[in-house]
């Protein structure tokens, strides 16, 4: 098989959000694994919704996941391909202009109804005479443009939902011109194809139907037909429709939360197919693992609880030699040990940056009234060398001074050593800490 060649198709009339990344990952994950090209199509025909600062967005998006592309377009630098490709079109009889207004076709679809026919259009568009087209228009009516769909069935074996047949008779013959002169996404969807040398369409399976359509244009244009894989939609941990909270799920908005791209991709990569989620690594594990005989038909459930789990554990197993730079960042590099530490601690790469505080800055612990007392004794057992032994052995020496046991005798040393009832183990912390600053905060100084 020569080297593929996919698109990623967005309109920039809003936000990118896990829908529509998760259909750009498997683009990316099928074209990479196989040494092919990815294109970024910006789809923007629709001139009034578009917007550039969208556009830079979703650009902004996909290069913060790591999902890099070969060669980007925008469909409003192409309207006279698309003007070259409706004449062609229309001079094979294949587009015909249509008068019929919103209320007409509504009348006439409800009709449709009532008579036990589908609700199509009708074609009473093509019984137009001449006459009566020049009628219309002085009217003031100005045409809308339909394709001719040929009634047969438009077959494909799609690479994820199998053998396709879509019986173009059973639907409306699309309208691919607006009644002012603007594309649907339609056919420009197809002309780019062709001359983009598209090999594989990968999207949601919300286009389904639209494929069936497409292929009689491509094949009406004289283009090679694309693969098809359309690919199931997502639905929330309840199993329900994602699409009101698709906003409060933009990328821009994991982004501000601190969620790793990578724990987003591993994510959107692995649910619906017969993968374990897991945390991946790297982008390029996933394109390993990609095949479309994985991805299922039942819809993809996506969990925010899920992300925030795989976000946690792909922080527990980074390298300190990743962590260092961003520990930097944050003026928080306080060496491998202290990453070790931290790492298994973290939900958010940043809360790094507060363990460091709570080990490193000066501070006083929480220390109640009645543990005064009791803290100020170990401050005085403490010993000057600090190892991952001495948590144990100092525990126990006061245990056997005090009498005092369990959560009693370890929550006030933590308490008073990081100010926080949970965290890392004190055998670790206490070396981290050394002698001095322990003892000073043990007895309520600042240290
Ligand atoms: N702009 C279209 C959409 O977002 C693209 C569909 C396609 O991939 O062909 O639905």
């Amino acid at each position: 098989m020569t080297a593929p060649i996919v698109r990623f198709a967005p309109s920039p009339t809003g936000k990118l959000h896990v829908g529509n990344v998760r259909t750009a990952l498997m683009n990316v994950l099928f074209a990479r694994g196989l040494g092919g090209q990815f294109v970024l199509r910006i789809d923007d025909t629709d001139l009034e919704r578009s917007t550039k600062a969208y556009e830079a967005g979703l650009k902004e998006d996909l290069t913060w996941l790591g999902m890099t592309w070969d060669d980007t377009f925008n469909q409003s630098d192409r309207f006279d391909r698309y003007e070259r490709a409706a004449d062609k079109l229309r001079e094979m009889g294949l587009l015909y202009a249509c008068y019929e207004t919103p209320e007409e076709l509504d009348k006439q679809r409800k009709l449709r109804r009532a008579q036990g026919q589908p609700p199509i259009y009708n074609r009473a568009a093509l019984e137009l005479t001449g006459d009566e087209r020049a009628a219309l228009e002085a009217q003031g009516r100005k045409p809308h443009w339909r394709f001719k769909l040929s009634g047969n069935s438009a077959s494909w074996t799609d690479l994820v939902r199998g053998d396709q047949s879509i019986e173009t008779g059973s639907i409306s013959d699309p309208v691919l011109i607006r009644d002012d002169g603007s594309f649907l996404y339609t056919l420009p969807s197809v002309v780019d194809d062709i001359d983009a040398k598209i090999t594989h369409v990968i999207r949601g399976e919300d286009h389904v139907t639209n494929s069936g359509a497409q292929i009689e244009i491509f094949e009406a244009l004289g283009g090679p037909v694309p693969q098809f894989a359309h690919t199931p939609l997502l639905v929330g941990a309840d199993g329900k429709s994602l699409s009101k909270r698709l906003g409060s799920l933009s990328m821009d908005q994991l982004r501000d939360q601190g969620l790793e791209p990578i724990a987003v991709l591993s994510l959107l990569g692995k649910i619906g197919t017969s993968d374990p989620v897991e945390a991946k690594p790297s982008l390029d594990v996933l394109i390993e693992e990609f095949s479309f005989d994985k991805i299922g038909r039942a819809p993809a459930r996506f969990d925010e609880a899920e992300l925030a789990l795989v976000n946690a554990r792909y922080l527990h197993d980074m390298p300190y030699a990743l962590a260092k730079p961003r520990l930097e960042a944050l003026g928080a590099d306080h060496g491998e040990p202290f990453w070790m530490l931290v790492r298994a601690n973290i939900e958010k790469f940043r809360e790094s940056a507060g363990w460091a505080t709570t080990l490193y800055a000066p501070m006083t612990g929480t220390i109640a009234d009645e543990d005064k007392e009791f803290c100020a004794q170990a401050a005085d057992c403490l010993p000057d060398d600090i190892d991952g032994q001495t948590w144990g052995a100092w525990v126990g020496e006061l245990k056997t001074q005090t009498g005092r046991k369990g959560r009693g005798l370890f929550m006030p040393l933590r308490l008073a050593l990081t100010g926080q009832p949970h965290g890392p183990s004190m055998d670790e912390v206490l070396p981290l800490l050394g002698a001095k600053r322990a003892a000073a905060r043990l007895r309520g100084e600042a240290g």
